[in-house]
């Protein structure tokens, strides 16, 4: 059996880890092509020499001479900068796990789409920001993207290739995340070390933040109404504390597909990594005997505005998932840095938001253009704590 051909955009990441503990796993049957990260050149050289990368690249330049010298004595190429990650990323590969957080992974995914191949899609504020364009590309190209996100890879499987004509809801069920029962004024003084300790899930900063102000809930409605055309009507989000209903799809006949599984990205990354077969992972089998009950609830917008503002960016379409995205991102980072009250993330947003009606975007540049004014905007409007 030939091995299969595998890079990962962000491999030094939380689901760069996990993707590369369940490739360990069976070492004999990949081949790494491209490992890349953003300024980790130590732990990227380690993991290029463990697994015999032809390419490892870190984004930032000053990195660079750290990378070679880690790598000296090996054949393993070493680069740096924004053209290197793209010229490694469109490598031909197998599938190209887009694990990159942010927009920063727009450009290297779009260059795995046009070349055609297998798409393994975490970097979910790359389809939030230019849904239409990524989406066009995929199919002009005859690239397949498969989602890694739980909740969209849930869906994928509950959709099994049925004709999305029979199906009345798509439903994302969202943990909360950690102040799910926090009541606004607690909310107020919520902390960045406490809204990164996620109760069940083991993540990034940024992806944990989200999932604490609900904004990640708000991204993956946008990414579900990319991935899963049914139309914004029929998606919906439920609290589900447990994370183990990872997402539902309830038919026109009144039968509802959910799939089940432990909170563990390693599931869907294997989902993923075997489709349209299946492979092991460590992961313990669910059960659900001593789980015991699993429960259900509506989405408090009062306290967690954010999918209100995701649904809403959705509806106006064009730009405007762009530029909430951005604004996102840059009121997420200034929250860790302790410059912003976590409560003020959803406020700045909705204040980038507002009177900003940029022109739709029809191409990649363009979206890397409305990103970066977006970025702007959203730092001029920051008001400091
Ligand atoms: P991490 O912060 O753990 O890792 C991010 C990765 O991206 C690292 O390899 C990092 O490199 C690299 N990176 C960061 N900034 C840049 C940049 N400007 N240019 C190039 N590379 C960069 O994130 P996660 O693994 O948690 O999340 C990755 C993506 O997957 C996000 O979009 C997230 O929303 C999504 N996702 C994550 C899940 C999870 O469980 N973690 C679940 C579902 C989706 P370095 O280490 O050098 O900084």
């Amino acid at each position: 059996m030939t091995a299969r051909t595998i890079s990962i955009l962000g491999a030094t990441g939380s689901i760069g880890a996990s993707t590369l503990d369940l490739i360990r796993r069976e070492k004999n049957k990949w081949r790494v092509v491209a490992l890349t990260a953003n300024g980790n050149a130590a732990e990227l050289a380690t993991l290029a020499r463990e697994f015999g990368a032809e390419v490892a690249v870190v984004a930032d330049e000053a990195r660079l001479p750290q990378l070679r010298e880690a790598l000296a004595g090996t054949n393993i190429h070493a680069a740096a900068g924004t053209s290197a990650l793209t010229e490694a990323a469109s490598r031909p590969a197998d599938i190209t796990v887009a694990a990159i957080v942010g927009c920063a992974g727009l450009a290297p995914t779009m260059a795995a789409i046009e070349n055609g191949g297998t798409i393994g899609l975490a970097n979910k504020e790359s389809l939030v920001s230019a849904g239409e364009v990524l989406t066009k590309a995929v199919a002009r190209h005859g690239a397949t993207l498969l989602p890694v996100d739980s909740e969209h890879n849930a869906i994928f499987q509950c959709l099994a290739g049925n004709d999305l004509e029979h199906v009345r809801w798509i439903t994302l069920t969202a943990s909360g995340g950690p102040f799910r029962d926090w009541s606004h004024d607690q909310l107020i003084q919520a902390t960045p070390a406490q809204a990164v300790k996620h109760p069940n899930w083991d993540m990034g900063a940024k992806i944990s933040v989200d999932s604490a102000t609900m904004f990640n809930k708000g991204l993956e409605l946008i990414e579900a109404f990319h991935l899963f055309p049914v139309g914004l009507e029929r998606l919906r989000i439920i609290v589900h504390p447990q994370s183990i209903v990872h997402s539902m799809v309830e038919y026109r006949d009144g039968s509802t597909l959910a799939q089940l599984g432990p909170s563990d990205m390693r599931v869907p990354i294997a989902s993923t990594l075997a489709w349209p077969q299946r492979m092991d992972t460590p992961c313990e089998p669910l059960d659900l005997a001593q789980i015991g009950t699993l429960t259900f609830r509506a989405p408090d917008e009062e306290r967690f505005p954010a999918t209100r503002l995701a649904r809403q960016a959705a509806e106006a379409g064009g730009g405007i998932p762009a530029v909430l995205n951005a604004a996102n991102e840059i009121a997420v980072a200034a929250f860790l840095a302790g410059q912003l009250g976590f409560t003020r993330i959803a406020a700045h947003v909705e204040d980038v938001l507002s009177g900003f009606a940029p022109p739709a975007p029809a191409t990649l540049e363009d979206v890397i253009a409305l990103d970066a004014e977006a970025r702007h905007r959203a730092l001029a409007l920051m008001e400091p704590v």
